[in-house]
């Protein structure tokens, strides 16, 4: 089978300590300090077979994340920009659906036929952090297409357990293909919904939320909230045409930062209140931060879901005036994440389609990361 891999030095920055679990691992936490001369290429690849517990799926549709992006970026020295675990070479891509093959003796509750997504975090189940219900914090984490392959490849063997069917989502529209590609979008909509319900603890319907970077997160951090009652969202981006997609999947108005002060524009939209609820999906927090601690209503959410690793300062007289508070989220995994992406996506009232803005073959997959390394459209999707 074709698989789109990456390969890169193991290449330690002289000022990284690297640990005795990552030389034994292979695995290093901090990509950027030590995978130097990323090389992407579409090359021959054995079909994985399925283990007891796996199942084979046909990869139909694989989303380009902007992890990917930083995978085959580098700086000056010409180490990766992609900052967290990595282990390589890999078969990159981790936002897929697919048609269920082949299964292993143990699976039980898929069946061959059936349409699935996945989840990328392949948590162990069994350490400290997952046996008490915080599978985004596992310690034994592997991640697709970060430590272990991926999905751009035509198949991935992946844990059943992993697997959610998107059969749901067919039903309802009918067309293979689309249900096929809305369904590789669960993964990155349902980052943004674990940061917003879970971390964040969501907001009450009629609330307002702003959400900065209107990248596939923020998109999806847009869609929801809609779907979830908002009474006004409001979006700001640099890009017009990611503002023009913010508008298509249910901002009430798009703003680019650099030509007006966010924080005027929220307050000016709630009539001096200021906004309830904020998700942070542009990993600009040196930008979005002043703005966003400048218009917080009393009672405010801040989630923080865009990476930068980064400090900002925050003045906390602040949020304590105004009784606000600041969540973390990482990962998707648990909590009913995507199971409830999926019925949104299924009822209609989640239609992140629109977001699609590019399609590739996988043999073009170097292509397909060229391109969205533009940063300028919604999500590019490999197809076969
Ligand atoms: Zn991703
Ligand atoms: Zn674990």
């Amino acid at each position: 089978m074709k698989a789109l891999v990456l390969r890169a030095d193991w290449d330690p920055r002289p000022d990284y300590q690297v640990s005795d679990w990552e030389r034994d691992s292979g695995k290093a936490v901090t990509g950027s300090s030590v995978w130097r001369r990323p090389r992407l290429q579409v090359e021959e690849a054995g079909t994985p077979v399925p283990a007891p517990h796996q199942v084979l799926v046909q990869v139909k549709a694989c989303g380009i994340c902007g992890s990917d992006v930083h995978f085959y970026e580098t700086d000056r020295d010409g180490y990766m920009l992609y900052p967290g675990l990595t282990r390589f070479p890999s078969t990159v891509g981790h936002e897929f659906s697919g048609v269920v093959v082949q299964k292993g003796a143990d699976v039980t509750d898929l069946a061959v036929g059936d349409l699935v997504t996945a989840e990328e975090m392949i948590w162990c189940g069994h350490c400290g952090p997952c046996r008490n219900g915080y599978p985004n914090q596992c310690v034994n984490l592997e991640e697709i297409g970060f430590t272990v392959d991926g999905a751009a490849a035509e198949y991935i063997a992946i844990g059943a357990k992993y697997c959610w069917k998107i059969n749901a989502i067919g039903e309802r529209l009918g067309d293979e293909q689309r249900t096929l590609e809305i369904g590789a979008l669960t993964e990155p909509a349902s980052v943004a919904y674990n940061g917003m319900f879970e971390a964040a603890g969501g907001f009450r319907p009629g609330q307002y939320v702003a959400v900065f970077g209107a990248g596939p997160i923020g998109l999806a951090a847009i869609g929801l909230a809609r779907a979830a009652g908002a009474g006004k969202v409001i979006a700001f981006e640099t890009s017009a045409p990611r503002r023009d997609l913010a508008l298509k999947v249910g901002a009430d108005s798009a703003h680019d930062p650099t030509q007006l002060q966010a924080s005027e524009v929220l307050l000016e939209a709630s009539a001096g209140d200021g906004f309830d609820f904020f998700v942070e999906a542009a990993g600009a927090p040196q930008h979005t931060v002043p703005e966003m601690e400048a218009a917080l209503a009393i009672g405010a959410k801040v989630v923080q879901i865009g990476r930068a690793a980064i400090r900002v300062p925050m003045y906390l007289e602040r949020l304590q005036v105004r009784k606000a508070k600041v969540y973390g989220a990482q990962g998707h995994s648990g909590y009913g994440n995507f199971p409830n992406v999926i019925r949104l996506t299924a009822s209609g009232r989640l239609d992140l389609y629109p977001i699609i803005t590019g399609r590739f073959p996988l043999a073009d997959g170097v292509r397909a990361i060229e391109q969205a390394s533009k940063r300028t459209g919604g999500k590019i999707l490999l197809t076969t």
